[in-house]
């Protein structure tokens, strides 16, 4: 029997599900990537950073291949097309992929499925992104959790019920087909087929990195709780996008966090909670795509203006914290979880605008984007979603910027021009008497911006735009 594993999100060739059991079940095995064009024709930038993640995961893995006398088969087009037309090319009995919760990728692989069962054709999946799927987790009512807490609680009883035991999908790559002449994705050119180009990253793409940040992150997990909200420390484990291109699978994450016992490694093992919960969210709500979870938000009239968001993406807000984080996200497509909170609420909550726009604009940028994660992020920010903070919390930029970059180190990496204001001042240099300016060398209104909007004005703003629709 001759298996193809499909692989998409899940670049890699250690514990990995699907690959796994095709290796186990099948005599041979082919493995195969599409460039999926549907998904490449949305995005809007032909240097987008994110294919260069893609591209080194992929030479990668074909290194690996190769060692075996195989060969990654890579093609680009429409899967719905492409796995039947490798199916026959190859003669393939059985076609092995792991579960995407996203609903283009639901409809896409529920597609395929259908064609290639009405040609006898057999179609295994399985559960290899997230640790629990959403029939996993139930509530006493056999319902899925829509708050955070009792989730966690139940995902961490459920844990130990099974003793804490962490699967690790071995892959047998002796048993892969052997393939001499597939078109070498090192040698060919295939980004320029497909109109892209392949842009210096801030991020090197792969598990041997992957497996590489995990370990030294070990070195910071004692003190995530306590270090984790500062920008600046940079001591979080930087792993989203490793996990969102699948270089490391979710028990990869999962085996570190429970090494030891502290509140560190909790906190923690409770984010990646956080990204199973999400994820079946979206699996079970896929209408949270385009509309707000609770639905009486949807009918929210945003006051915000063009202008506005656009200083907002720009990093020209005249809030030194918020720019700074746009600014970076601009630069290295990567954001602080914090920072990430602190600009979502002032776009939704500060400039009135409403989140989608914002999601927009996290999903073109961010090289860790990932729908679930990012759609929970925004609607928990803009209180439109399950278990988010409610419509009258209200982050106040000022105090987020005092106390989460303290000393302004991370205001002045990003926000040049600000440098030399005191660390009292430079949260709000705009309150500053002109002799400071003048020592600062940095002139509001004129080296920086002025603040675009008031926030206390527009927090009773933003309250009666929540109230009138509750
Ligand atoms: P760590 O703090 O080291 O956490 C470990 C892992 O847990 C992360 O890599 C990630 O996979 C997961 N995780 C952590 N926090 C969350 C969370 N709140 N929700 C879901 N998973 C989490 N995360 C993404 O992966 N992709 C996104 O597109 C995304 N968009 C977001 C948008 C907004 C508005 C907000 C508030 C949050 C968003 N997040 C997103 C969640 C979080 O900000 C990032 O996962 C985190 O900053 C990644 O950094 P890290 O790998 O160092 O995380």
């Amino acid at each position: 029997k001759r298996a193809l594993c499909w692989v998409r999100r899940d670049l890699r060739l250690h514990d990995h599900f699907a690959l796994s059991e095709a290796l186990k079940n099948a005599d041979e095995t082919i493995v195969a990537f599409i460039f999926d064009e549907l998904i490449l024709e949305k995005l809007h930038n032909k240097n987008d950073p994110r294919v260069s993640i893609i591209m080194d995961s992929l030479r990668e893995m074909e290194t690996q291949l190769q060692k075996y006398s195989s060969s990654l088969i890579v093609r680009f087009g429409n899967p719905v097309e492409e796995i039947p037309k490798l199916i026959a090319e190859y003669k393939i009995d059985g076609l092995f992929f792991n579960r995407d919760y996203e609903p283009y990728a639901k409809k896409r692989d529920s597609e395929i499925e259908q064609i290639l069962l009405a040609q006898k054709k057999a179609v295994y999946t399985f559960k290899d992104h997230v640790f629990f799927e959403k029939n996993e987790i139930l509530n006493g009512s056999g319902e899925i959790y829509k708050v955070f807490t009792p989730y966690k609680n139940k995902w961490l009883e459920t844990f130990r019920a099974q003793e804490e035991f962490i699967p690790e999908y071995k892959c047998n790559l002796k048993k892969l087909y052997p393939i001499k002449n597939s078109k070498n994705i090192i040698d060919h050119d295939w980004l320029h087929e497909i109109a892209f180009l392949e842009t210096p990253c801030v991020l090197t793409g792969g598990s041997k990195e992957a497996l590489k940040r995990l370990n030294t992150f070990r070195e910071f997990i004692e003190n995530y709780k306590e270090a984790r909200d500062v920008p600046a420390l940079e001591q979080t484990s930087n792993l989203s996008s490793y996990i969102r291109m699948g270089n490391l699978s979710v028990r990869d994450m999962i085996r570190l966090a429970v090494e030891k016992r502290n509140s560190g490694y909790e906190t923690w093992l409770s984010e990646i909670i956080w990204r199973d919960f999400y994820q079946v969210i979206l699996d079970a709500y896929p209408r949270v795509d385009k509309h707000c979870f609770r639905p009486e938000y949807d009918n929210i009239k945003w006051l915000g203006s063009k202008k506005d968001f656009q200083a907002w993406c720009d990093g020209q807000t005249g809030y030194p914290l918020v720019d700074a984080a746009m600014r970076c996200l601009n630069t290295t497509g990567m954001m602080h979880n914090r920072l990430r909170m602190v600009v979502a609420s002032f776009l939704t909550k500060t400039l009135l605008i409403d989140w989608r726009l914002g999601e927009r604009y996290f999903a073109e940028k961010l090289l860790d984007y990932d729908m679930a994660a990012n759609n929970g992020g925004w609607q928990w920010s803009a209180s439109t979603g399950v278990d988010a903070q409610p419509y009258f919390r209200i982050f106040n930029p000022y105090n987020q910027s005092e106390k989460f970059d303290p000393e302004g180190i991370y205001i002045r990496q990003w926000c040049p021009e600000l440098s030399r204001f005191s660390n009292k001042t430079i949260h709000s240099p705009h309150d500053t008497e002109i002799f400071e300016q003048v020592e600062a060398k940095c002139f509001v209104g004129k080296d920086y911006p002025a603040p675009i909007v008031g926030y206390k004005q527009q927090r009773d703003r933003a309250l009666a735009m929540y109230k009138a629709v509750k």
